[in-house]
């Protein structure tokens, strides 16, 4: 990868430790409320757009309770439209984090036609994470809200968890996602893991 085309990471835990369950997070639609533009789905560009789902809490503190490592992995090719600044994005980071004990931040920040190697659908942000502190055999789910998580999710072989959206409640959108689990509160996800798990 050249330097222009690796994701951009924000760190809040240091560890060397390596890591054997994590939960991989969408932002937008997961996280933070979507914010729909001119019937597109797009991303937070002031800081009144963001805004935290209540169910964001709770989670945060049972995932770290039983062990989990955080990690969001989000598309915002807003940055290198110039839309969006990184002094916002750490500002977003920052409002998250005091919340939900978020432990990285991994962003895709360009746009498709640069063809990078971390946009979702492609693994290259996972294949980071994963290349610095992944242990053999490690617990890993992803929870989005999108298509390109879910493809993204079975390109790397994990489980999949999907937070209900309207975008993706509607028959047309429901195909790309049969027998896909779905939640309403990012609480349920514990019952979900139980039910893969055993
Ligand atoms: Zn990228």
């Amino acid at each position: 990868m050249s330097s222009n085309f690796e994701p951009l990471v924000y760190l809040n835990f240091l560890s060397s430790e390596k890591i054997d369950k994590v939960i991989y997070l969408d932002r937008d639609g997961v996280l933070l409320k979507p914010v729909i533009r001119e019937e597109e789905i797009s991303s937070a560009r002031i800081k009144l757009e963001v805004c935290i789902y209540d169910d964001v809490e709770t989670f945060g503190r049972e995932a770290k309770s039983l062990g989990y490592t955080l990690v969001v992995v989000s598309n915002q090719p807003d940055i290198s439209r110039g839309i969006v600044s990184k002094t916002f994005l750490k500002w977003t980071n920052r409002k998250l984090s005091e919340v939900i004990p978020i432990d990285y931040y991994i962003y895709c920040t360009h746009q498709a036609s640069m063809n990078c190697m971390c946009r979702k659908p492609k693994i290259g942000m996972i294949s980071y994470f994963r290349s610095i502190h992944m242990s053999k055999g490690a617990s890993e789910i992803m929870v989005g809200d999108r298509i390109v998580d879910y493809q993204l999710a079975q390109k790397i072989g994990i489980d999949f968890i999907l937070r209900n959206q309207t975008y993706n409640c509607s028959i047309d959108s429901a195909v790309n996602f049969l027998n896909v689990p779905r939640i309403n509160n990012l609480n349920d996800i514990w019952t979900i893991i139980k039910d893969v798990r055993c």
